[in-house]
């Protein structure tokens, strides 16, 4: 996998929004790549340990403190490499603690990332990419369309840039002990930015996150969920959101192209090549469109006696949005069902939602955009669904 063409991977897209071309990110590369850097710069090999030592241990992003490098090879990577952040535009802390940073992508488009802080952990939650085109008919970032993908640099970036907001830690505790792709974007539709990322989350000499800590969601790209099996072990969170083909259909337009059983095939699929323990079903709760005791049964049916658990994600509202949150009765209800018909089942708390942080409510800043909605295309979007206009 080491060839010249991979050195370019993940930076592309940087490049192409006006950095220097020719000085490639380190950000952006795995170990492998970073080895081959060294190599082409007239430097050993394991100096890319020494430079993943300085990027991801200490913390540094700059070659003048990398004191440990000789001069020359400071001065050759100076002048053909460079360690580029993505920059931030601002920042929010809600009252629960939850923080939130918006993060310039180029001139005119932002991203977002939200840290959770809990008494057992930390989770840092990332975008992949600047809006999103798959049209899910709950979510604020399907609204505003999309513009593009994150590169490597920008999502390992992410994590990079909250490390030194939230205060690099020595040694000891950490701060950030999760890292789940669930900010903007469907990671899987930017696969070929992504998984480097991924690989370099899990790197011991990178960030060096359990791969049970490291969670990838999707909305259900089947033919991507196959390749990641292939390729590494993180934990798959899978958006399902309804318990039939006809209800998501409207409510995640990729259902038309990849309906449920063929997700949860591919989903059996990763569990059984990647050794895993289970996948996490999102489901958004909203107010009688898929909340009923009967849906809870039906979805019971559905996983019962897989490797599943279902993660109940109470809706967050956002301006323009026509759904409601289920009530906390009928949330505690659909839990006990799913739990009664033998599937593993939680509620996730909401959190930073006075700083539209919470899940679905991140939309960054997108303007100029091309707009290419999966769902517009598949067919029409606007769908009435059990007395909720969607
Ligand atoms: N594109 C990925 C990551 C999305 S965000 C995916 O679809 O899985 C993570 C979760 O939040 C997804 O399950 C998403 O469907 C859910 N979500 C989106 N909008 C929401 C909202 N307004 N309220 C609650 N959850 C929402």
């Amino acid at each position: 996998m080491s060839t010249d063409a991979d050195l370019t991977t993940g930076n592309d897209v940087t490049a192409a929004h006006g950095e220097v071309a020719d000085r490639v990110n380190l950000l952006g590369l795995t170990r492998e790549q970073l080895q081959v850097l060294c190599a082409r710069l007239g430097s050993k090999p394991f100096r890319a340990r020494q430079l993943m030592h300085w990027l991801y241990k200490r913390g540094c992003d700059r070659f003048d403190q990398m004191s440990d490098l000789a001069l020359e090879f400071r001065a050759l990577l100076a002048e053909r490499a460079g360690i580029r952040l993505p920059e931030i535009v601002s920042q929010q802390q809600a009252s629960d603690g939850t923080r939130k940073w918006l993060l310039r992508a180029d001139q005119s488009q932002a991203f977002e990332m939200v840290y959770i802080p809990e008494s057992d952990r930390g989770t840092l939650c990332i975008s992949s990419q600047v809006g999103c085109a798959l049209d899910c008919a709950f979510c604020a970032t399907a609204q505003q369309g999309f513009n593009r993908n994150l590169s490597t640099a920008e999502i390992v970036g992410q994590v990079w840039l909250a490390r030194r907001e939230l205060g690099f830690e020595p040694a000891g505790d950490r701060i950030i002990t999760n890292v789940v792709l669930m900010g903007m974007g469907e990671p899987l539709a930017n696969f070929r930015n992504v998984v480097p990322a991924l690989r370099i989350f899990l790197d011991d000499l990178g960030f060096d996150l359990s791969r049970r800590r490291v969670t990838l969601s999707t909305s259900g790209l089947v033919p991507q969920i196959h390749r990641l099996a292939q390729e590494i072990n993180v934990a798959l969170a899978v958006s399902l959101h309804a318990p039939d083909d006809e209800l998501r259909s409207q409510l995640v337009p990729i259902n038309r192209v990849h309906p449920i059983a063929e997700l949860l095939e591919a989903c059996w699929h990763y569990i059984d090549e990647q050794n895993g323990r289970s996948v996490t079903f999102e489901y958004v709760m909203l107010d009688q469109v898929n909340d009923s005791p009967a849906q809870a049964r039906e979805l019971a049916r559905l996983l019962a006696g897989h490797p599943a658990k279902v993660n109940l994600i109470p809706f967050n509202p956002y301006p323009g949005s026509r759904f409601r949150r289920s009530s906390e009765a009928a949330i505690g209800q659909f839990r006990d069902l799913l739990l009664r018909g033998g599937v593993m089942a939680t509620v996730r708390r909401t959190r930073g939602d006075d700083i539209d942080a919470a899940c679905g409510q991140l939309v960054g800043r997108v303007t100029d955009r091309t707009v290419v909605r999966l769902g517009s295309r598949v067919e029409a979007a606007r769908i009435r669904v059990a007395g909720a206009s969607v």
